[in-house]
């Protein structure tokens, strides 16, 4: 029986109402690892647009706003809601203060005279503190409100971040405590019936990776619900108000960082998409790089993931696509490289081979990457580019999927 399948004979068809199709919207808006943005490559970002038409940002690498601008309308500023951070690394969270001005910029704005946040921020322990630290810092003023959400275990210390410095439009938010399993429920919405959940990943830096579901009330609950702290959609937590859930029949994971995932394996089971980082790879002899053995060590060493390791773990988890991201600065997305032609006079010769020679060498590393994540999991590998976006419908008990944006 095929994984899909599989999957359908565990969901009962359900009762009438549900039969409009609701969406997923992936759009990777930055995709280098941490040596810095490329010129084909912005660094970490990930949007996801849920059907409720809110746009969900996962990290916030310097540059994200410009992508962000770049791919009006089809994500729209007043619409990002939320922002995901898996670590407090500068190539993952640089963008934030740019984004907050100009998602929070007009007084006039009638969502902004509420005293409820318009934006919230959920991240590891220190977060708080970095967002009031770099808006006091550059003497910005916010013309809504914004929230931090701190993601801890029991044994972390206390915030560094502390109530009396609350800013003018900063709401409280709350650390949310990781229950006995390990994982943090960050919240589900009643009404989309989406459900936000993370777990923590091996890296040097406390970092965390979230997974993205839509789940359906009903009277069978096949997955037991991860322990921990609940926010509603009103921001108010209540164990009473967990209705009964099916297991999820549409999910998304988008992990950070990572050098071992395995902590966050089981609320990413069956996911249709994984998105997993790739900062190492092996390469030949001809360019004097590293084999598969020294690549993974190199990786390892520095909480980071290898193509293959990446794959290793979507085919762990029965993954249906995987993508790769925070890619390793000689993977030019060639797509963006625009080649010379006879009337570019402007080139010399020596550049315009140059210009062949990059785009050659970036084609060659794409495939290569891409294959050595396929040793190891036989499901569609993706490597990831600014601006690719794919749309996961799902619709009675199918997901359908479609790349919006294909070369
Ligand atoms: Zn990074």
């Amino acid at each position: 029986m095929s994984r899909s399948n599989l999957r359908l004979a565990n969901f009962p068809k359900l009762s009438a109402g549900l039969g409009r199709p609701r969406d997923f919207r992936l759009t990777f808006l930055g995709t280098s690892g941490g040596g810095g943005p490329t010129p084909s490559r912005g660094c970490t970002a990930t949007s996801l647009t849920t059907f409720s038409d809110q746009t969900w940002l996962i990290d916030c690498a310097a540059g994200t706003l410009r992508q962000i601008r770049r791919v009006q309308p089809s994500i729209r500023l007043k619409n990002i809601k939320r922002i995901f951070i898996t670590h407090l690394h500068s190539d993952h969270v640089m963008g934030i203060i740019d984004l907050l001005k100009a998602r929070l910029r007009s007084d006039e704005d009638p969502e902004h005279q509420s005293d409820q946040a318009n934006i919230h921020l959920y991240g590891p322990p220190g977060l708080r503190q970095f967002v009031r630290m770099n808006l006091d810092m550059t003497f910005s003023e916010l013309h809504g409100r914004y929230t931090v959400h701190e993601l801890r275990h029991a044994d972390d210390p206390a915030s560094t971040a502390p109530l009396h410095e609350l800013r003018p439009d900063e709401v409280l938010g709350r650390d949310i405590v990781s229950g006995p399993d390990n994982r943090w429920r960050l919240f589900d919405s009643e009404r989309d019936e989406v459900f936000v959940d993370a777990a923590p990943l091996v890296q040097r830096v406390p970092c965390i990776g979230y997974v993205f579901s839509v789940r359906r009330r009903g009277p069978i609950s096949q997955l037991p619900l991860p322990a921990g702290n609940l926010e509603t959609s009103d921001g108010v937590g209540s164990e009473q108000s967990i209705p009964e859930w099916r297991e999820a029949p549409m999910k998304i994971a988008i992990l950070g960082d990572t050098s071992d995932a395995s902590a966050i394996a089981p609320l990413a089971m069956d996911a249709d998409a994984i998105v997993h980082e790739a900062t190492n790879m092996v390469s030949d002899s001809e360019r004097g790089w590293q084999s598969e053995e020294a690549a993974r060590d190199n990786a390892l060493s520095r909480g980071h993931s290898t193509a293959r390791m990446a794959g290793d773990f979507a085919r762990s988890v029965n993954a249906r696509m995987l993508f790769l991201n925070h890619l390793n600065s000689h993977v030019a997305d060639v797509s963006s490289i625009r080649l010379p032609t006879f009337l570019d006079h402007r080139r010399s010769v020596d550049s315009a081979l140059g210009l062949l020679r990059h785009r050659h060498e970036g084609a060659e590393l794409t495939d290569s990457v891409k294959e050595q994540a396929g040793r190891g999991y036989p499901g569609e590998v993706v490597v990831a580019r600014d601006f690719l976006t794919y749309v996961f419908s799902l619709n009675e008990d199918r997901v359908l999927v479609r790349c919006m944006n294909s070369d």
